[in-house]
């Protein structure tokens, strides 16, 4: 598939968004900025697929000289329910947390099994190459949201959607995990 960049990716795109994020978006008066973040995200995908050859988040990964570590679960993980994946600028790496991946897995076996077959650590990983883009190497490919993680984290789930090709939106996952 190839990724043209603008509005007509967008539009593109736009039908697969569920309708509970346009609605949130239309409902407080952030319409525009949220459009401008799935642009962003999708031609952050776009870009960083022609500068490395690859759509592998993991290729990508070791491209960027980015090791992925597995961590059975966050440091603190009370302290950050919900948390499956992170990003380190300082210590350039991304971490996956493969408990709550797990948890998200047995759920989605339950409840969303049209997706079992889904890479959930490399689709973990896409999300975190976006936010090491965007706030770590603005040079390459993504620059950082100014105003909103909210928008940040849309950007990269449409990063996430454009780079593996996925026929759903990856906020799909969230509401799936409860967070
Ligand atoms: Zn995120």
């Amino acid at each position: 598939m190839s990724i043209t960049s603008g509005w007509d990716t967008v539009a593109r795109y736009l039908w697969r968004m569920p309708s509970s994020v346009l609605a949130d978006a239309a409902a407080v008066g952030r319409f525009p900025n949220t459009l401008q973040a799935l642009a962003r995200g999708y031609r952050a995908a776009e870009s960083i697929r022609s500068l490395t050859g690859n759509s592998d988040p993991w290729v990508i990964a070791a491209l960027l000289g980015v090791p992925v570590e597995h961590h059975e679960q966050p440091p603190v993980a009370e302290l950050t329910p919900g948390v499956r994946s992170e990003y380190e600028c300082e210590g350039r790496r991304v971490l996956i947390y493969t408990q709550p991946l797990a948890r998200l897995a047995a759920v989605m076996r339950r409840q969303a099994p049209r997706l079992r077959y889904l890479d959930l650590g490399g689709l973990h990983l896409a999300h975190e190459l976006y936010h090491y883009l965007e706030h770590c190497r603005p040079d390459l490919a993504a620059a950082p949201d100014q105003d909103s993680p909210r928008l940040s984290e849309l950007a990269a789930h449409a990063f996430t959607q454009a780079l593996l090709d996925l026929d759903f939106f990856p906020a799909e996952l969230d509401s799936l995990a409860g967070a």
